[in-house]
Parts: C-alpha cells; sequence; structure tokens
C-alpha cells in the first residue's frame, strides 16, 4: 500500500541515467546501474539491485521510489492475444494502456493524459472526463509493466503507439522525453521507426515534432476532411481547422521528407460515403500519406454504429481509385472492451476504488 511519506519521494523511473545519479547523489556509475535495472531488468525494487552495496541500497530506498504507477488489473484476450492494463497512479488515479498482437508484431498503445479534455465525439476517453496530463514515469511505466503482463519475448522488438488516452501534443515534453528513454540503447532500445504518436491534429505540436530531426513517426486523426463535419467530430478542428492542419502538415513534410498516417474511424452513415473519401482524397493531394481505416469499436450510449465491412472495402476501394495508399486495420479486442478508455470506465465502476475516495 501506497502511503502518504513514499507518496512524496521523488520518482525515478522517468530520469537518465546522469539525473538519477545526481537525485540520489550517487557516482555516475551508480545512476547507470539503477537506470539499466529498471530499463532492462524491471527490477522493481532497490533490494533487488544486487550490485549494489547494501548500505546504500537502504539509503536510496529512503530518498526515491521507482515507481508512480502500480498494476492493478491485467485482462488478457485468450482469442488474440491482446492484454490491457490498468494502472493506479497517485491520488488515486488511473490509466490505461494496451497490448496488440498480430502475428509476430506486438505493439504497445500507451496513454498521455488521465481521461482527455478533446471530446472526440465518438470516442469513450472524451466522454469519461479529463483530470492531467501524466509525467514521463507514468508514461515509461506504462510500457515497462506491459512487458511484464505481455510475456513479451526479448527477441521481439515492440511497436509503440501514443494511441491510448489523451492528447500526446498537449502534454509534448513529457511525451518528448518518455520518447528519449524508450529508445536508450542502455534501456529498452526501442527504435525510432518503431514509434508513433498520433494527434487530433494540434498544429503547434506537429510543427515542433517536425523540427526534432528524429525518425520518429506521425499520425493523425482525421476523420473527416471538411470543416463542419470534422468539427463536430473532432472539435479541437474548432481550434484548428482543415486549412491550418493542411500547412502544418505540408511543413512537416518539407521538414522530414517522411511519409506519415491519417487514421480514419469509420462510422456508419457519418464519414463512410463516396463524398467523404472525395474530400479525404481532396485534402491528401501532394501529401506523402497513407490512410489507415479503422473500424468503430462500439462505446455504450454513443450514438454511432461502425461501417459495413462492405461499406469500409468500398471506402477503401474508392480512395484507391483516387491513388491514395490505404489499409484497412482489423478490429483487436473486442471481447476485452480494448476501445479506448473503456477498461478504465468498466472497472471504475465496478470496483469505485476505495483508495481513491479514501484520497480526496
Ligand atoms: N488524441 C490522439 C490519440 C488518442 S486516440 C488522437 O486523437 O490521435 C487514438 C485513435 O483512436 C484516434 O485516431 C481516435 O480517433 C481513435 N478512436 C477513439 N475512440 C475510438 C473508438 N471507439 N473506435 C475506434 N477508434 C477510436
Amino acid at each position: 500500500m501506497v502511503n502518504d511519506v513514499i507518496r512524496d519521494l521523488p520518482v525515478i523511473c522517468g530520469l537518465f541515467p546522469e539525473e538519477i545519479s545526481a537525485l540520489l547523489e550517487v557516482e555516475p556509475l551508480r545512476g547507470r546501474q539503477i537506470f539499466a535495472w529498471i530499463h532492462r531488468r524491471r527490477q522493481a525494487s532497490f533490494d533487488g539491485m544486487t550490485d549494489l552495496p547494501a548500505a546504500l541500497r537502504e539509503t536510496l530506498k529512503s530518498r526515491a521510489r521507482i515507481w508512480n504507477a502500480e498494476c492493478v488489473e491485467a485482462v488478457r484476450s485468450e482469442k488474440s492475444g491482446t492484454v490491457k492494463v490498468l494502472l493506479r497512479l497517485d491520488r488515486g488515479d488511473t490509466v490505461e494502456s494496451v497490448l496488440i498482437r498480430d502475428r509476430e508484431r506486438v505493439t504497445f498503445c500507451l496513454s498521455t493524459q488521465v481521461g482527455c479534455p478533446l471530446r472526440c465525439a465518438f470516442c469513450a476517453t472524451g466522454a469519461a472526463g479529463y483530470r492531467r496530463n501524466l509525467d514521463t514515469a507514468e508514461i515509461v511505466a506504462q510500457a515497462l509493466w506491459l512487458l511484464e503482463a505481455g510475456q513479451v519475448n526479448p527477441e521481439i522488438h515492440p511497436n509503440i503507439v501514443f494511441m491510448g488516452m489523451g492528447e500526446p501534443f498537449y502534454n509534448y515534453d513529457a511525451v518528448h522525453k518518455s520518447i528519449r528513454l524508450l529508445m536508450r540503447k542502455d534501456g529498452l532500445n526501442i527504435g525510432a521507426r518503431r514509434i508513433t504518436v498520433s494527434t487530433a491534429g494540434e498544429v503547434r505540436g506537429i510543427r515542433r515534432f517536425a523540427d526534432e530531426g528524429w525518425q520518429v513517426r506521425l499520425s493523425v486523426s482525421l476523420h473527416a476532411a471538411n470543416n463542419d463535419l470534422r468539427s463536430e467530430l473532432v472539435p479541437l478542428n474548432r481550434r484548428f481547422p482543415l486549412e491550418e492542419l493542411r500547412a502544418a502538415l505540408e511543413y512537416y513534410q518539407e521538414r522530414t521528407g517522411r511519409q506519415f498516417t491519417f487514421e480514419w474511424t469509420l462510422l456508419d452513415g457519418v464519414n463512410d460515403q463516396p463524398q467523404h473519401a472525395a474530400e479525404l482524397a481532396e485534402f491528401a493531394k501532394g501529401l506523402k500519406a497513407f490512410v489507415n481505416l479503422i473500424p468503430w469499436n462500439p462505446v455504450p450510449g454513443l450514438p454511432f454504429k461502425p461501417s459495413s465491412p462492405k461499406r469500409a472495402v468500398f471506402f477503401a476501394e474508392t480512395l484507391r481509385r483516387w491513388n491514395i495508399p490505404v489499409t484497412l486495420r482489423k478490429e483487436q479486442g473486442r471481447d476485452i472492451d480494448a476501445a479506448c478508455g473503456q477498461l478504465r470506465r468498466v472497472v471504475l465502476d465496478q470496483k469505485k476504488f476505495a483508495i481513491e475516495n479514501n484520497f480526496h
């Protein structure tokens, strides 16, 4: 049980080795050892760091804690191999992360905020409200917990997508640092091209991302390519309309030369008609983008239906005729409720965490 004293100690799983040694006032070598214990071996306690002197381990325990995220629920779908973890953070906040398997490939879907302020019309996370940004340690911890819960073979290099709860570019600095940590050779060593950041179209973040000089991938959740419909589905469009989004993407392309993705969640009768495909083709013209069509994962209480498979295939074919590269993603993990925000909501509804009530 996390008591108040422990809760106030600084957390080190979101720090670089040199930051760890500075914080703990130990030699640089010790900082590197502790970093490797956490990121390479996922050691959850100072006691287990057996190459540190015993006296030092005792001191460290009184100065810092390794995590500020504890796994309270791990659910696994036998059919698809999808794993979903629910992490309890300080003050009773919770966040969720998903591991998706596709043949040999393993993808971690990480969250960047507790809840989400964007309120996209079809998304469970937005409907549940917004609490706060996650810090770097809370983001990195999700990947470390998924490795544990998913019993991922060490030979396999996971992919990481920032497509869980929250808008990554509303939490740019923490997301940026967590990516740098996840990529470290002496840590998880995840290649930049295996990491994708997904935004609902926060154009200042897209421009900043373009200037990073790295190979981390960009994905943009478009869902509609006319301003009226997009503003209804993705209210952020009222702040950054399609013209500004398009300009930021042109800048991204100029700076990086890299291809990026448009996400398009297919909603029956709403954005899956031939005219919507034509608008998308027009918007994507001249951009090095490909379109990822996603079946809508139903959220109880929201007034949408997923497009029929026939309609989805037709939409994809229409785009192909316009020479837009497109993939039709198959649905994953509906049997364990994998849509954004849903596990968190289900568990919260069932358990009404006692700890949460204590802290408020
Ligand atoms: N805020 C960021 C990242 C989180 S959402 C963004 O908007 O990109 C990740 C993706 O899941 C987005 O494309 C979002 O539109 C989509 N999504 C959200 N709820 C969904 C649902 N119920 N079914 C299918 N896709 C959904």
